[in-house]
């Protein structure tokens, strides 16, 4: 098929629920339009100037090439990633990118009338193990969570610590014994930091540190890493492509990879970076995991059964994009089977 028109679109994002911290994180809409009538939707990050990127830059690129497998998504993931190199690499033109991509897998999969998993390579996971990033443990160990991520900010004063180990202790008690408790400090710990948080949250075991330092330091988080242990130290949510994820592996910096779908290069990107993950013998637990795009990636592939949720986002007061996108039940997620990413987007937001 043909493609006939790309375009992004900055959604109307507007009631923002109280509490909810980055309730939209910036996503953008892209829809790629073919000749067959088929249109693949994907999500991407960047904000409007990411759809300033796909509707002056890759618009021009995409329309007349043709698709009709994983192949040529590839070929033209390739192609556009070439093209945008000189003002590209990471950041926004990737997080557009990572829109585009998405759409053409969406794309493929709704022409072949096929679930975006089995293009991937089928289903490995009937039903995927849901995580809740959340403050309100007692809500979500009720509606049967058992992996919570808590997070915590360093304000530069002693007393973070304390405070940190007592949201650790409530969480190991709400959740119990046998749960998964994480921590994300989004970057605000230092080496320093994290060495005595290792120390005091000893008695809490906890999963993973997240985002403990910034990408930008690779050499001192591979130097922290054997010294949280067993603690494994997880990150990789503002890295961008297998290119960036090289990097990360040639420096043995974290023992979790937590690539976005919708920023690092979607699932074309994602491919290539659990390929690399694999080789360094670390696991993978994209961002956001549990949003629809990360969830036939991790059902369809090796990634480690886990998939990060935002519970407050589903409050009746939240606005949705996305319509049909599955919640975890019972501390679970399934991945839908029908056509595409089997979602409906909800065209009253664009
Ligand atoms: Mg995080």
């Amino acid at each position: 098929m043909r493609i006939t028109d790309v375009r992004a679109v900055y959604p109307k994002w507007a009631r923002r629920p109280r509490g909810v911290w980055q309730s939209h994180f910036w996503q953008i809409v892209v829809e790629v339009r073919a000749d067959t009538g088929v249109i693949g939707l994907g999500y991407g990050g960047g904000g409007p100037p990411a759809v300033e990127v796909v509707n002056s830059h890759f618009r021009e690129l995409l329309v007349g090439r043709t698709v009709e497998d994983v192949d040529d998504i590839r070929e033209l993931w390739d192609f556009v990633y070439l093209k945008s190199l000189p003002y590209g690499r990471k950041g926004i033109p990737v997080m557009a990118l990572s829109g585009v991509d998405l759409a053409l897998w969406d794309l493929v999969a709704k022409s072949e009338g096929r679930p975006v998993y089995e293009l991937i390579g089928g289903l490995r996971k009937e039903r995927v193990r849901a995580y809740a990033s959340t403050g309100e443990f007692e809500r979500d160990r009720d509606a049967g969570f058992t992996a919570v991520k808590f997070s915590t900010q360093w304000t530069g004063h002693e007393r973070d610590y304390d405070d940190t180990v007592e949201t650790a202790a409530r969480a190991r008690e709400v959740f119990g014994p046998d749960a998964l408790v994480m921590s994300d400090c989004y970057m605000s710990w230092d080496s320093v930091v994290s060495i005595e948080m290792a120390r005091l949250l000893e008695p809490y075991g906890l999963y993973w540190f997240e985002d403990v330092l910034t990408p930008d330091d690779l050499p001192d988080a591979a130097a922290l890493r054997p010294r949280v242990k067993p603690v494994l130290l997880a990150g990789g949510e503002h890295e961008f492509t297998h290119h960036g994820f090289a990097a990360v592996a040639q420096a043995g910096a974290l023992d979790i990879w937590q690539p976005d779908l919708t920023w690092c290069g979607g699932i074309t990107a994602g491919l290539r970076i659990l390929e690399l993950a694999q080789g360094a013998g670390v696991s993978v637990v994209p961002h956001r995991g549990g949003e629809i795009w990360g969830l036939h990636f991790i059902a369809a592939t090796g990634c480690e059964d886990l998939a990060e949720t935002h519970p407050d986002r589903w409050e009746p007061a939240s606005e949705t994009l996305w319509l049909e996108e599955p919640h975890p039940e019972a501390g679970f997620i399934t991945t839908p089977d029908r056509p595409g990413f089997g979602v409906v987007l909800d065209e009253a937001m664009l």
